[in-house]
């Protein structure tokens, strides 16, 4: 078996063993990226030197026998969300085309003291906003699987990559489906752990109430490594929740008795695929012949997640991204070096008109500020932005936001009570397989709806894990989506890996060649 070929468990153990060395594990990888990414698109940025240079780094700490880090020597991609100290992170907008952190993210912080070798950013839709990574600024990404379909996203990217065997793991982040929903399209395993799971830190926002970051990898085994290392308690964010994180790599293989599992009627409607219905219900007939139990249950205003969700996430984008305006942050528009003679114009005109308001449209600084956010962010980002602006200015903020974190907390109250009868819920984690590159752009209200199934677990700010569970008649990847109570990441993983044990879902590959 090629090295690319290897769970990050495995080569981990080559790598311990003297069976592979890092700079070779590394260099099997980049040659992958080199073979494929010219028609997957996965990346932005590959960290060529650097990574062969933290590898030889690994590789000679570990001959000279010093203590190495939990990922000493595997590769790992990362979401261009995340910050990395010196390197460029542009969440795909050209408006942080050219900026460069000062800082590391917590998470990146985390993997590099796990000696982890960072091997590249990862494409994504703008400021994470989007389901398909097309709306990103720089580049498409194809699902390896169908050239001709999307990855999913917004971290397709993080989710090809895995799939078309190009790093063993990369880390995504989680908003409204972000992780789950491209692992599902890619045939990978992605989490979305609870909110405060994993510091937010140098995370940039889109929703700060909704946003976390999560494993992508293709085993649950090695998602639950890469979880350990990136999980638990940081004081740079005040919303990271101070709980010992379980060693959930040793509890992986530890097989769940008598599990309660989860029905929701409401996730067996409408606009679900025949193909995506039956994989799923075959999936949980394979959890029944492991001794799990199956239960119905309710989740009454789920039907509102779609529209709450839709409201809550681009309100607080609205506020998020409203530091972007150019001067304090981001792309300037070329005419800033007008603002000069925009200003003297001003002033004789003030002069002339002796007016003492002028409407702020002809301010020059504002003028500078629409078209720095003119240009520097894409269509979705502003559509996001304008709805947000509109659900929270005076009047509309009770009928709209107020109502929705109404709502929100009825989602909450749904799965606390679904979860006092089961452990995990069950369900599709997608209504179809991975559409075709173009079918929705043009349609946000139908991009919109293929969240309806992950969005909930965000707005409640539970756990939830997609694992491959599936091959359409098309032969593209069916996610399985299990939903779990706070802090329940050990439960979620043990559950899949449980179910990677029994199936071998997780083991298919696109032909790439
Ligand atoms: N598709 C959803 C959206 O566009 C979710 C995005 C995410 O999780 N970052 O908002």
């Amino acid at each position: 078996m090629s090295l690319f070929d290897m769970t990050a468990t495995d080569l981990l153990a080559q790598l311990q063993s003297g069976g592979a060395t890092s700079v070779e594990v590394t260099q099997a990888f980049l040659a992958r990226i080199d073979c494929h990414d010219k028609s997957v698109g996965a990346f932005l940025r590959v960290n060529r030197e650097a990574a062969l240079a933290q590898a030889e780094r690994v590789d000679r700490k570990r001959a000279c026998g010093e203590p190495l880090g939990r990922l000493s020597g595997l590769p790992v991609a990362i979401k261009d969300v995340l910050c990395t100290a010196g390197e460029p992170t542009t969440c795909a907008s050209r408006m942080l085309e050219e900026f460069r952190p000062p800082y590391d993210a917590t998470v990146v912080a985390r993997l590099k003291a796990a000696d982890a070798v960072l091997i590249g950013k990862t494409n994504m839709d703008e400021f994470a906003m989007g389901g398909s990574t097309e709306n990103s600024a720089f580049q498409l990404t194809r699902n390896p699987w169908d050239l001709q379909r999307i990855p999913g996203g917004s971290s397709g990217g993080a989710a090809a990559c895995v799939a078309a065997s190009m790093a063993p793991l990369s880390i995504g982040t989680d908003t409204g489906g972000s992780i789950r929903q491209p692992a599902g399209l890619c045939g990978v395993t992605g989490m979305k752990p609870t909110y405060g799971r994993v510091s937010r830190y140098g995370l940039v926002a889109f929703a700060s109430s909704l946003d976390q970051a999560g494993p992508l990898a293709r085993t649950a085994e090695d998602a639950a490594m890469l979880l350990e290392v990136i999980a638990g308690h940081d004081r740079l964010d005040s919303t990271s929740v101070d709980r010992p994180v379980p060693s959930y790599s040793q509890s992986v293989r530890r097989p769940l008795e008598g599990l309660r599992l989860g029905l929701a009627r409401e996730h067996f409607g409408e606009g679900l695929d025949p193909e995506v219905e039956k994989a799923v219900r075959e999936a949980v007939r394979v959890y029944e012949s492991l001794g799990a139990t199956v239960h119905d249950v309710s989740l009454p205003h789920s039907k509102y997640a779609v529209a709450t969700y839709y409201i809550i996430a681009p309100c607080e984008a609205s506020s998020n991204l409203a530091r972007y305006d150019g001067v304090h942050y981001g792309y300037r528009t070329d005419q800033s070096d007008r603002v000069a003679e925009l200003e003297t114009e001003l002033a004789s005109r003030r002069a002339e008109t002796s007016a003492t308001v002028l409407d702020e449209i002809d301010n020059p600084l504002v003028r500078m500020y629409r078209r720095s956010r003119a240009e520097g962010f894409g269509a979705e980002v502003k559509r996001r932005i304008m709805l947000g602006t509109y659900a929270l200015s005076a009047g509309y903020y009770d009928a709209y936001y107020l109502k929705a974190l109404k709502v929100r907390r009825l989602i909450r109250r749904d799965f606390d009570e679904a979860f006092a009868q089961v452990d995990l819920i069950a369900g599709p984690v997608a209504p179809t397989p991975a559409f075709k590159i173009g079918e929705r752009v043009n349609d946000p209200l139908s991009m919109y709806l293929f969240d309806l199934y992950t969005v909930s677990t965000n707005l409640a700010g539970i756990g939830g894990i997609s694992i491959p569970c599936g091959l359409s008649s098309a032969g593209l990847p069916i996610g399985l989506h299990l939903q779990s109570p706070p802090f329940a990441e050990d439960c979620l993983l043990r559950a899949a890996h449980m179910f990677q044990q029994a199936t071998d879902w997780h083991t298919r590959k696109p032909v790439l060649d």
